[in-house]
């Protein structure tokens, strides 16, 4: 009897907590993709798997830029500024990262040629003003009869992790009412071949990081910069890594991103407040690209992931020893569960942070409190490389050899513990963030 009522209130208060929670704002959590991100990560799919995968291996082995496959993915709308746009304008943020894990799944060497640009445009997007926009975005990417690719310069040899370190100077001329930079850029993505290059220089030295904006410097229109050593690399040899120098070249005064007037106000603010006189809210040019863009690079680090994870699992279930399929011990098996469940949580870590951007996008202020992107990039980019270590260990000596795809996959998986902030920046970051301490 007494079992009966207790049972009896708990199916009210369900009955009413559940009516309460179908209003508008309960249910808005859901992970299911709509039928429109479907069809679009599905394209991108299968350009991968057409296109780009067939070619991985031709274009690791010659360390080119794979000029006709960016020309391809032009043609049928996939490389360009409005394919961006494209994903870039998705309210739940999740387009971009679902097309670049589908891309990196084919190939992270191609990959990167494809969307290498994207930094340098991201750049100009996110320390621009509109006009900047309209007169550079599309130029980095060229037309379909023309591609172009474009470069973000700010390491330098002296200055990766640290970049506040940055050497490169842009004075102001005011005679002519131009730029000269002068300094070397190190590493640089697309560097030297690119039309279009952002270049992070200081202005002034003495305000570090504060002291710093970002500039556009067309190739083509200038005198004085060159391209340095090609960098021969352990991975991601289809995209085009370089040094660049600039010596003496000149660029008009309006191609400071944000404007020389808004540079001007901020390195006043900067100065007020080192001379104790006033707050400065400046933020820097490199570190602000890099908070857009670092949960896309986590997305990347998936593809190539799952791409080895994949070849793995079939080779195990089809690779027999002892007179059956290695997949039958424990030992290969619980290796791809946890493979996939590795994976899985690297990419529940990238799309929260793809939701929480594209609320920033919105002009919302999402609650960020432990450096959610920082975390999605690291993780993801740990899991790759343990992944792909993993599929080597699983193919054994197939493994190990270039008939197989995982050793090249192993080896592109590394740069994602490496560029657009080292793992050790990024536990830094999340240290910060969750101690609220200056940890060093
Ligand atoms: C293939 C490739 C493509 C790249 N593309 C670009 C590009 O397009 N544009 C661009 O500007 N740069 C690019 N980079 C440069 C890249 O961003 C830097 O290599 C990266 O930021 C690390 O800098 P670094 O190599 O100078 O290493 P360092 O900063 O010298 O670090 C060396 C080691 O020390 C650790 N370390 C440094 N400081 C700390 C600290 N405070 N606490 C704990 N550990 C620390 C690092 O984590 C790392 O393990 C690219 C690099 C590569 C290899």
């Amino acid at each position: 009897m007494a079992d009966s009522v207790v049972s009896a209130d708990v199916m009210s208060l369900a009955g009413e907590l559940g009516a309460e929670r179908s209003k508008p704002g309960w249910s808005s959590f859901s992970l299911a993709l709509n039928e429109e991100q479907k069809e679009i990560r599905d394209w991108a799919h299968t350009f991968a798997a057409d296109v780009i995968r067939p070619a991985a291996s031709e274009w690791d082995e010659r360390e080119e830029t794979p000029w006709p496959v960016i020309q391809e993915a032009a043609k049928i709308g996939l490389y360009g500024l409005d394919a961006n746009i494209n994903l870039f304008v998705d309210p739940t943020g999740l387009l971009m990262p679902l097309v670049h894990e589908e891309l990196f799944w084919g190939d992270a060497g191609i990959g990167m040629s494809l969307k290498g640009t994207g930094l340098a445009s991201s750049a100009i997007f996110s320390n621009g003003t509109p006009e900047q926009w309209s007169q550079w975005m599309g130029r980095c990417y060229g037309t379909v009869d023309d591609v172009r690719v474009a470069a973000f310069c700010s390491s330098e040899p002296g200055a990766g992790s640290d970049v506040s370190a940055i050497r490169t100077r842009a004075v102001y001329d005011s005679a002519t009412d131009e730029w000269v930079i002068n300094g070397q850029k190190a590493w640089a993505t697309n560097g030297g071949i690119a039309d279009i290059h952002v270049v992070v220089a200081t202005v002034d030295p003495s305000l570090g990081t504060k002291g710093q904006a970002a500039f556009v410097v067309p190739r083509t229109e200038v005198h004085g910069l060159e391209m340095g050593t090609k960098l021969r690399k352990h991975g991601l040899r289809a995209s085009h890594t370089a040094d660049v120098f600039f010596d003496n070249v000149r660029i008009p005064a309006a191609n400071v991103l944000g404007g020389k007037e808004k540079l001007d106000e901020r390195l006043a603010r900067a100065r007020e407040a080192a001379a104790g006189t006033g707050s400065s809210s400046g933020r820097n040019a490199s570190m602000a690209t890099f908070e857009m863009t670092r949960h896309i690079v986590g997305a990347q680090a998936i593809g190539i992931a799952r791409a080895a994870y994949e070849v793995a699992l079939d080779y195990a279930k089809t690779r027999e020893q002892f007179g059956r399929p290695i997949i039958d011990n424990q030992g290969i098996a619980f290796k791809l569960a946890d493979m996939a469940m590795e994976i899985d949580a690297a990419r529940l870590l990238v799309w929260r942070a793809a939701n929480m951007s594209a609320a920033l996008m919105r002009g919302e202020t999402p609650d960020y409190r432990h450096g959610e992107g920082s975390m999605a990039k690291l993780k993801a980019g740990e899991v790759a490389v343990k992944v792909t270590e993993e599929a080597i260990q699983i193919l054994g000596g197939n493994g190990y050899t270039r008939e197989y795809p995982v050793e090249r996959m192993h080896r592109d998986a590394k740069i994602y513990t490496i560029f657009e902030g080292t793992s050790e920046i990024q536990r830094l970051v999340i240290a910060r963030a969750i101690s609220g301490m200056r940890i060093r």
